[in-house]
């Protein structure tokens, strides 16, 4: 056989940066990888590319390629003439591949000059029907050889857990409802479905459905189309918490905070603020609004959680670098100083309470951690919050200290601090 071409992998996004001058091209490539992994199956490839090894420009003249699962069904078909000679898909056979088009290569005088072949496939309607290994495979001249596969594996979703839940909710930017939809462009057909943090009264009635209702398998009614959902049913929530879910699946950006749910909850807390509350009151008006945890990029948020001491964690932190921020909150009358200036007994109580965690967490890692039921490879600093106080509670010269005062491994954040992130956050948001 001829042409010597090889299948690299598939990656997010390939562009060629910088002068066109042939030979001088720069490429680059993001997330070049031998596998594909999805939380849902059947998943659409379109996003990607494929990217290939070829050993001269030549190769390029006649390049053909099928993707072809495992019991031997070509999957897709990529032809190097400018064009995809035949998909899955007839209605999207004749779409021209742009990447291919465009290609800015150095043609050597002498001896081989090796290049990179990104091949876009958008408009390639092709979806890989289920996780499993796929062979990549050149034709020529009737010939048919291997040049790599793809795995397709699946990424399993994270259970929904109180935890997870709050942590979703503490983000701004994060989907708390997906949707999307599978047809059928022979009969029409099609079946609307969604994934989401509660039941969508507003979806349900467009006839979509919870994904934990699909049903196992979908047949449209001319039978051209015969899904397994199985991986929809188990597999959506995993995109719920993403900032962009991709594929044929959408967030619905109706369900994101508005920057008038966002006022609405800092006018909350300050009234709360106001009225003298208990400890209690706070933490349960923070538990049930933890966008005003944003700043912590958290994946997990843990309420009351046990660490072997006599007292309970009142809320726990695990950002997304992987620190976990065990949480003090007090009531929030109690003074940070005294008159004098010096450290009141409150704030130094509240201080020595979660130094006892970290030292605790010092002493028995794996066992604190259980108590999370975290790995240890899970997190990689533990780190304490007090979060207690009224910034009007101090002069502006007392504040400015205060804040600046080495508390070792603790930060201290007064209820304020808390609400000027909200309305710092209310800021990025735009108006609807
Ligand atoms: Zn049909």
């Amino acid at each position: 056989m001829g042409n010597v071409v090889a299948f690299l992998g598939v990656c997010d996004k390939a562009a060629y940066t910088g002068q066109l001058t042939p030979g001088c091209a720069r490429l680059n490539l993001l997330g070049l990888s031998r596998a594909l992994i999805s939380p849902v199956y059947p998943c659409p490839i379109a996003a990607h590319h494929m990217v290939f090894a070829l050993e001269d420009a030549q190769s390029l003249m006649n390049l053909r390629i099928h993707l072809v699962d495992d019991s031997g069904k070509v999957m897709a078909r990529l032809s190097a003439k400018g064009k995809i000679v035949g998909t899955g898909a007839p209605e999207t056979a004749d779409q021209v591949c742009d990447a291919l088009d465009s290609v800015p290569v150095l043609v050597s005088e002498s001896g081989p000059s090796w290049f990179v072949l990104p091949v876009s496939l958008k408009g390639l309607n092709v979806t890989i029907p289920r996780p499993g290994n796929y062979t990549v495979v050149q034709v020529q001249d009737g010939d048919r050889k291997p040049i790599g596969s793809l795995v397709c594996g699946l990424l399993e979703a994270p259970p929904l857990t109180p935890e997870r839940v709050a942590a979703i909710r503490s983000d701004p930017k994060a989907a708390t409802v997906v949707n999307g939809e599978t047809r059928c462009n022979n009969c029409g057909d099609k079946l609307r479905f969604y994934a989401a943090l509660d039941v969508v009264p507003k979806l349900v009635a467009r006839g979509y459905v919870r994904n934990t209702d699909l049903p196992d398998k979908w047949r449209c009614s001319c039978g051209k189309q015969d899904w397994d959902m199985q991986y929809y049913k188990t597999g959506l929530p995993a995109l719920l918490g993403r900032h962009s879910a991709g594929g044929d699946v959408e967030m619905d950006p109706s369900s994101r905070y508005t920057r008038q749910r966002l006022a609405e909850i800092a006018a909350q807390l300050r009234r709360l603020l106001d009225a003298d509350p208990t400890e209690e009151q706070v933490h349960s008006y923070i538990s049930a609004n933890p966008i005003l945890w944003h700043q912590f990029s958290a994946t997990r948020i843990y309420s009351k959680t046990s660490i072997m001491t006599p007292y309970k964690v009142d809320f726990a932190i695990l950002s997304t670098d992987r620190a976990l921020h065990l949480i003090e909150i007090e009531k929030p009358a109690k003074k940070l100083l005294k008159q004098d200036g010096h450290r009141h007994s409150d704030f130094t109580g509240a201080c020595d309470q979660v130094k006892d965690w970290l030292a605790k967490f010092r002493e028995q890692r794996a066992a604190c951690l259980d108590g999370f039921k975290l790995k240890s490879e899970e997190v990689t600093a533990v780190k304490g919050v007090v979060v207690m106080g009224r910034d009007a509670s101090c002069s502006d010269e007392t504040l400015r200290k205060l804040k600046a005062m080495d508390l070792g491994d603790i930060s201290l954040y007064t209820y304020d601090d808390l609400l000027s992130g909200l309305d710092a956050l209310q800021d990025t948001i735009e108006a609807t």
